[in-house]
């Protein structure tokens, strides 16, 4: 052990320098060479476990030793999302100016609490959310506020929308009271199952989650969703939100936000949109209308980190009424008073969190070394590709689509039965050099292709195509559904 390494406090500068030097090459020819690693990990369950000690290192060790044990032992139990043949769930990819911001911020350990913490922190987070606002079409009045997930994005308004109609349940809470009704949340039958947990999490119970039937391209039908507001106020249910999904996690569907608003209105329930994967397209000319609608909701929530080259995690729920958020949750203790006044924002007043990373360095360095021309353009290319393998299914005899493709995800079958499609999933994905998710779609077993990822070319969409359609021929004979 080197002396300077005797010492107390943190590593050397120039150390730090020798050893980010290493990283930054092993991440450039890790980025460099991705492509050469199978997509999905190929180890067992608990071998990295068991590959690792079984206690902490009394010493310290050299960066270097750390570094070589990523090799060794942690990277065979690496997925590859930054692999160009990942088509599975949705298809992220963060990007070169993403991962470069985030180590930045690490580095900064900015904590971003209150705007005396790191002004800059949060006054980045204002301007970028206004930008990235206005590359979406949504007006002024909506005001952003960054969160680590979609899913903590839809509790953070639901915990608003249950303020607003129980103004006292932040004082009294639900438990034992004569004198709130149960409530009542509505979503499709497609909506995330983070609607779910929010609604779990804020104390309604689950029973309290109506999932409203879809037409047959899976999206909420308005009037299903009427006559069960008419029918739940009719036996003394109180409607709290309605939870409207552009981009639906199996198909992409987009729900019919304006109508739905529409019937939401009379009940003044909060309409919140789930546009975390396809609210970044609004972006792309020709589907401004991704969000057509949704200027009349209450909020709603994009996620960068999932179709916008961010760097994993960052979500924005925009809210146009972010008083009802800090209602639900500001609450300052004397040693977090500041002298700032008003109109100062303090993040810690937008949410459950108190300590906040400062990711919307991240999101700003993608809208700048991209542009929104770069962006458009690659976001664009996606929804080219998934369309064009579309095309390909739709044009074959032995695979059939079973939904739109309304952006990037392309939803298919096998022609045979639900175990041949499982059987045909698990051998392309064991190749290793592409990965493809599923769900199931009017209860049959479903192939799900999703295009996101900034190394993905029509090669290799066209190479998957290929995989699937020789790996379907190679597998016992197939049986008509
Ligand atoms: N909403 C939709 C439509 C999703 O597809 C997902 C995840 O895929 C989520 C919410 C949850 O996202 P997160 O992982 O950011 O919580």
């Amino acid at each position: 052990m080197s002396a300077k390494r005797r010492k107390l406090g943190d590593m050397e500068p120039e150390e730090f320098r020798r050893e980010g030097h290493r990283l930054v090459d092993w991440i450039a020819d890790y980025m460099g060479s991705v492509e050469l690693y199978p997509v999905l990990s190929r180890v067992k369950p608990g071998q990295i476990a068991a590959a690792l000690p079984e206690t902490a290192p009394e010493r310290g060790e050299p960066f270097e030793k750390i570094l070589a044990d990523v090799d060794r032992v942690l990277m065979p139990g690496i997925t590859h999302w930054n692999h160009p043949g990942f088509f599975a769930y949705f298809a992220i990819t963060g990007s070169g100016p993403g991962v470069l911001a985030d180590f930045l911020s690490s580095a900064l350990n900015v904590q971003a609490m209150l705007w005396r913490t790191s002004p800059s922190a949060t006054e980045l987070e204002e301007v970028v959310l206004g930008w990235l606002r206005d590359l979406l079409g949504l007006p002024e009045a909506f005001e952003g506020v960054i969160y680590d997930t979609a899913s903590i994005s839809t509790v953070h308004a639901l915990a608003a929308a249950r303020e607003a109609v129980v103004p006292d349940v932040r004082t009294l809470g639900l438990a034992q009271r004569a004198d709130v009704p149960r409530l009542r949340v509505y979503c499709s039958e497609h909506a995330h199952s983070s609607v779910d947990k929010a609604v779990i999490l804020l104390g309604m119970g689950h029973e309290a989650l109506r999932r409203i039937d879809c037409d047959d391209e899976f999206r909420m039908i308005p009037d299903a969703l009427a006559a069960a507001l008419v029918e739940d106020t009719a036996n003394g249910w109180l409607p709290v939100a309605v939870v409207a999904t552009v981009g639906t996690t199996s198909t992409t569907s987009v729900d019919p936000v304006r109508d739905i608003v529409e019937v939401a209105r009379p009940y003044n329930v909060w309409v919140h949109v789930d546009a975390a994967y396809a609210g970044a397209a609004a972006m792309v000319p020709g589907f401004e209308a991704t969000l057509d609608g949704a200027d009349g909701a209450d909020s709603l929530v994009v996620n960068p980190h999932k179709w916008l080259f961010t760097p994993f995690d960052l979500s924005v729920l925009y809210c146009r009424r972010m008083d009802a958020i800090r209602k639900a949750f500001a609450l300052t203790p004397d040693y977090l008073e500041t002298v700032e006044a008003a109109p100062v924002r303090n993040l810690m007043d937008t949410g459950v969190q108190l300590g906040r990373r400062f990711r919307s360095l991240k999101l700003w360095a993608v809208l700048r070394y991209f542009g929104a021309k770069g962006i458009r353009e690659r976001l664009a290319e996606h929804i080219r590709l998934a369309r064009l393998f579309a095309e390909w299914v739709d044009a074959s005899d032995g695979f059939t689509r079973v939904a739109p493709v309304p952006f990037s995800v392309v939803c298919f079958r096998a022609d045979a039965d639900d175990p041949f499609n499982e059987r045909l999933l698990d051998a392309v994905n064991a190749g290793g050099e592409v990965f493809l998710s599923h769900t199931r779609l009017q209860d049959r077993f479903t192939l799900r292709l999703a295009v996101g990822n900034l190394r993905t070319t029509e090669a290799h969409v066209a190479r998957a195509w290929t995989i699937l359609q020789e790996t379907a021929l190679q597998l016992p004979s197939p049986v008509e559904p």
